[in-house]
């Protein structure tokens, strides 16, 4: 039987069963535009979707443009920012001058996350543009230049947990986490990288559900799905200056990442 959300109520199921098993747990509704309803995506993406996850909204009004499970891969890059629109799903909206997506390689074997835009990221709209993201830079192709590996900023890609700068650069919500964490989520997925490296306590915690301290996770390897993850500090702590013997181990953690996957 064809449910009126334009798809069949097993593949429903589906699609919620993989985002549950993703660990997604919040799906979030656009409203269905006419051309959407009844009608594959380019890459014969399933039509709008949905059904909310949420406890938090039982009544089922969020909802989100789900991708095939049989083939999560499919959606790109382009269409889970489309997904994304000019999102209001949670209150760092209200602060925004723009929304910062990601950058850099589409089909990147390494893909570094960060905790969310600053002040300059948010001007631009571009992730680690500021004085951590010019750290950030130097440390990926500085250590690269060491370790005879031609890489440059491009080939990798960089995104945040959550796509709007929090108010004063405050540390994101565990709500905020939750509902910009599926967009993560579909972006790793949609790349499908050897290695993710986490920048920061923030990130470690989003991936990988961990309570514990950076300090405890940095230089050891993880796994996010089949996805191994390499916890280090944030650029913006190696900033400080008293944080030297921080700054030799964060060299050191990319340097396992970037011989683990380039290698
Ligand atoms: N800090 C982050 O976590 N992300 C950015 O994009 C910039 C600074």
């Amino acid at each position: 039987m064809g449910s009126d959300l334009g798809m069949e109520t097993e593949q429903l199921r589906q699609y919620l069963e993989f985002y549950r098993d993703m660990g997604i747990r919040t799906l979030y509704r656009r409203e269905a535009s006419a051309a959407d309803v009844g009608q594959a995506g380019p890459e014969g993406a399933p039509p709008e979707v949905g059904q909310a996850l949420s406890p938090a909204n039982p009544s089922g009004t969020d909802v989100g443009q789900a991708l095939s499970p049989a083939n999560p891969t499919a959606e790109t890059l382009t269409q889970i920012l489309a997904d994304i629109g000019d999102c209001k799903r949670c209150r760092l909206h209200e602060g925004r001058n723009k929304l910062v997506f990601g950058v850099g390689n589409e089909r990147a074997p390494l893909v570094f996350v960060g905790e969310g835009p600053g002040a300059d990221e948010d001007a631009q709209g571009i992730p680690f543009v500021g004085r951590a993201g010019q750290l950030l830079t130097q440390m990926i192709e500085g250590t690269a230049r060491k370790e005879g590996i031609a890489l440059a900023r491009e080939d990798v890609y960089i995104c945040n947990v959550v796509k709007c700068r929090p108010p004063g650069n405050r540390t994101p919500e565990p709500d905020e986490m939750e509902i910009c964490g599926q967009f993560l989520y579909r972006q790793i997925l949609s790349i499908r990288p050897k290695a993710l490296c986490a920048l920061g306590g923030t990130a470690a915690r989003a991936l990988l559900g961990r309570g514990e301290g950076v300090t405890k996770m940095r230089g050891r390897w993880f796994q996010w799905k089949d996805i191994p993850v390499m916890v280090t500090y944030h650029p913006s702590y190696l900033l400080r200056p008293y944080n030297q013997d921080a700054k030799r181990e964060a060299w050191e953690d990319l340097k396992k990442v970037l011989h683990f996957v380039y290698d």
